[in-house]
């Protein structure tokens, strides 16, 4: 069978095979619960806190971390600390028009509640309006949540200033940092950090939210009272060491895998030199090109192309059949939204992967326009 290039690190990664290696021991023999009381029991916990703590690794400081089952879910688990920021009469939270549906969708269902959700806008780079986050934050805005990496278009948002700013009015800050963590420096003095598995070489299905020590958040799932009471259900510790062994990785290889994605990027922009990126390319995140080039039918390019897997924006956008509300946002034509791709490189790709796919995926276009 012919290889697929993978060229959608965005929308997930491949497991490291590192990681696989120290997942299997604990699917085959070591089975033990690790919230039960007996040896086999106690092992298995002293494996999550060892992955705990792997993951800690990479955070800007000692503080709690909760595992989840995703990202979205730490991110749902974060926002509920708005229930108490509201009994000190703070009813509104303020999020990026640009971020994932998982803090976009989650932010907006606070509308029911009564907050005021505020969505705010970004410069035709992707960047947001400092000075607009200035104006509408005040003292009754409980939480501001904004992602250090786009997943569409790659660009890196000032979270050090936005959290200044949350900081200097009361409110917290919560970071969607999935497409950062692993690959680059923390962002210090946020509150609460999202993150997930499979977007770090990592299993998929597990995900975590790190939190100040201080911070306390309301329970989003009861039962048994596992993860510091906030989210109960037995954790899994094979997922558990996945994401400890691929956080590890990550913290071992972090300028490696920098250097070999700044390469393989600078490669692949001369390659499309006649396509129009979409977004900042000063503040952004290396291993993602989002292009795009007029009058281009990007379904047919991706049905055309079939051994590259590429995107046509986001994985879930795609799913949800709505047109990117990122690229919207960045002012983009409805026409120029559909004519744009995403190409996302990682730590497995080579250069041969990038040329082939730019070969492929230019003559595909060009065929299209004649
Ligand atoms: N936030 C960002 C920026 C993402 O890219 C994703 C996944 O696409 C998520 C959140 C959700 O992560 P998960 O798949 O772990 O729920």
């Amino acid at each position: 069978m012919k290889k697929t290039i993978y060229l959608d690190n965005q929308a997930t990664t491949p497991l490291a095979p590192e990681v696989f290696e120290a997942m299997v021991p604990l699917l085959k023999d070591n089975f033990g619960n690790p919230h039960s009381a007996h040896k086999l029991g106690r092992q298995a916990a002293a494996i999550v806190e060892a992955a705990r703590e792997q993951v800690e690794a990479l955070l800007p400081a000692k503080g709690k971390l909760v595992f989840t089952g995703s990202a979205t879910e730490a991110i749902n688990l974060g926002f509920g600390v708005v229930r108490k920021q509201l009994e000190d009469g703070r009813n509104k939270i303020i999020v990026l028009e640009t971020e994932h549906a998982a803090v976009r969708d989650t932010a907006i269902s606070y509308r029911e509640l009564g907050f005021e959700v505020c969505l705010l806008p970004v410069k035709e780079d992707g960047i947001l309006f400092l000075e607009e986050l200035a104006s509408k934050i005040d003292h009754e805005t409980a939480l501001v949540a904004a992602m250090l990496v786009n997943n569409e278009i790659g660009v890196i948002q000032p979270i050090e200033a936005i959290v200044e700013l949350a900081h200097s009015q009361g409110a917290l800050m919560l970071c969607d940092a999935v497409q950062g963590y692993g690959r680059m420096t923390m962002p210090k003095n946020v509150d609460m950090i999202a993150l997930s598995g499979h977007k770090i070489y990592g299993p998929k299905g597990i995900g975590a939210l790190w939190m100040k020590k201080e911070l306390e958040i309301p329970t989003l799932i009861h039962g048994g009272r596992q993860e510091m009471g906030v989210r109960s259900g037995t954790l899994s510790p094979a997922l558990c060491a996945g994401l400890g062994k691929a956080a590890m990785l990550c913290h071992d290889y972090m300028d490696r895998d920098l250097e070999h994605i700044e390469k393989l990027s600078h490669s692949a922009q001369e390659l499309f030199s006649d396509w129009v990126v979409n977004g900042s390319m000063a503040q952004r995140y290396p291993g993602n090109l989002n292009i795009r080039k007029d009058g281009l039918d990007v379904a047919r390019l991706i049905s055309t192309v079939r051994d590259v897997a590429f995107s046509a924006g986001s994985a879930c956008a795609s799913g949800s059949g709505r047109p990117s509300h990122v690229l919207t946002a960045l002012g983009l034509e409805p026409a120029q939204v559909k004519s744009s791709i995403r190409l996302g490189f990682g730590r497995y790709n080579n250069m041969d992967d990038i040329e082939q796919a730019a070969n492929l995926i230019n003559i595909a276009a060009k065929a299209q326009s004649q």
